[in-house]
C-alpha cells in the first residue's frame, strides 16, 4: 500500500503548533517575531508565494511586512533596504522573493541579508554551517522534506538517497541533510549518464528538476519513498510535479502529491525559522 506524504496536512499541523506557541507570547508580553519579505518587479508567481507566505504568519500570529520595489530599483538602491531591515532590531527574518530582475546580481544581493537573519538559508556562511554538520539556518525546501520524512517515521540510517537536481537551494543541502542522518546519497545533474540505472537504485529518491513529470514509474524501485519537489505547469496550464504521480504511485512505498506535498513545507519552514530567531535573539 502506497502512502501519500501529506505535506498540506503536516504544515497545518505544525502551523497549529507555532500559532499555540504565540498566543503565550502574547499572553506574556513577550516581543513577536517580525519577518520582512522584499519583493522587486511584479512577477505574478513571485506575488503568489509572497501572499502565501504573508497568510501563513497572519495564521501563524506574527508581524510580517512586505516591501515591494519597482522592477528598475538599482542594485545599490535595493542592497541599502536590505541593510536597514538588518540594522533594525524589531526585524528577526529577512527573506529576497526570487527571481531578482536580470540587471542585479542575485548573488550580491542574498549575501547582503546579515547570516542571522537569512531564514531562507542561502547565505554562503550558513551553506558553511550546514557542510560542516552544524547547521545554523537551513533552506526551507529541504528543511522541509527532513521534517517530512521525520513526521511519517521514515528511516534515513544505511538508506541509498539518490537525489535528482544539484540546485544550492535544493539539491546540495538535500543531499548534506541526508548525509547528516546517515543515508548514504547520491546526487545527479543533468549531465549524468544512465540516469535511470541510479534512480532504480533508490530506497528514498528527491527529485528537483523542473521537468514537467519527467521522472516515470520506471526510474522508480519497487517500494522507493519519492519526494517530489518540483513546481511546474504542463501545457493546460496545470500544477505538476516533476514525478508522473499516478505512475510511479503503485510502486512507491511513500510519494508527495503536487501540489500539497513540499510546497507547503517550504512555507512552514520559514515561519519555524522566523520564529526561532526571534526566539534565540530574546534569550
Ligand atoms: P534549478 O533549475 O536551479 O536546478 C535544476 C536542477 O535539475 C539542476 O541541477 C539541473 O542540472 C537538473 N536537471 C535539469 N534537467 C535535468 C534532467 N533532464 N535530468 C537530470 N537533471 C536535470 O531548479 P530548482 O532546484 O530551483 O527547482 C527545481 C524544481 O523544484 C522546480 O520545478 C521548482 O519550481 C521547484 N521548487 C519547488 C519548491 C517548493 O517549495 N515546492 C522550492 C524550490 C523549487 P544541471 O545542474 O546540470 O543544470
Amino acid at each position: 500500500m502506497t502512502i501519500v506524504l501529506d505535506g498540506k496536512k503536516i504544515a497545518e499541523e505544525i502551523q497549529r503548533e507555532l500559532h499555540e506557541e504565540m498566543k503565550d507570547w502574547k499572553k506574556c508580553g513577550k516581543r513577536l517575531p517580525k519577518l520582512a519579505v522584499i519583493i522587486v518587479g511584479d512577477h505574478t508567481a513571485s506575488q503568489v508565494y509572497v501572499n502565501n507566505k504573508e497568510n501563513a504568519a497572519k495564521y501563524i500570529g506574527f508581524h510580517s511586512i512586505v516591501k515591494e520595489f519597482p522592477k528598475d530599483i538599482t542594485e545599490e538602491k535595493l542592497l541599502c533596504e536590505i541593510d536597514k531591515l538588518n540594522q533594525d532590531s524589531t526585524v528577526d527574518g529577512i527573506l529576497v522573493q526570487l527571481p531578482l530582475p536580470l540587471h542585479m546580481d542575485e548573488e550580491r544581493v542574498l549575501v547582503s541579508i546579515g547570516p542571522e537573519k537569512d531564514v531562507d538559508g542561502f547565505h554562503p556562511l550558513n551553506m558553511g554551517h550546514l557542510l560542516v554538520g552544524h547547521p545554523e539556518k537551513l533552506p526551507c525546501t529541504p528543511y522541509g522534506i527532513m521534517t517530512l520524512l521525520d513526521r511519517y517515521q521514515i528511516d534515513l540510517e544505511g538508506k541509498h538517497a539518490v537525489i535528482v537536481g544539484r540546485s544550492n537551494i535544493v539539491g546540495k543541502p538535500m543531499s548534506q541533510l541526508l548525509l547528516h542522518q546517515n543515508a548514504t546519497v547520491t546526487v545527479t545533474h543533468s549531465k549524468t549518464k544512465n540516469l535511470k540505472e541510479i534512480t532504480q537504485q533508490a530506497d528514498i529518491l528527491i527529485v528537483a528538476i523542473g521537468q514537467c513529470e519527467m521522472i516515470t514509474a520506471d526510474f522508480v524501485k519497487d517500494g522507493a519513498v519519492v519526494v517530489d519537489v518540483g513546481m511546474n505547469r504542463n501545457s493546460e496550464g496545470k500544477l505538476v510535479g516533476d514525478v508522473a504521480y499516478d505512475d510511479v504511485f503503485p510502486k512507491a512505498s511513500f510519494i508527495t502529491p503536487v501540489p500539497g506535498g513540499v510546497g507547503p513545507m517550504t512555507i512552514t519552514m520559514l515561519m519555524e525559522q522566523t520564529i526561532n530567531n526571534a526566539r534565540i535573539g530574546d534569550r
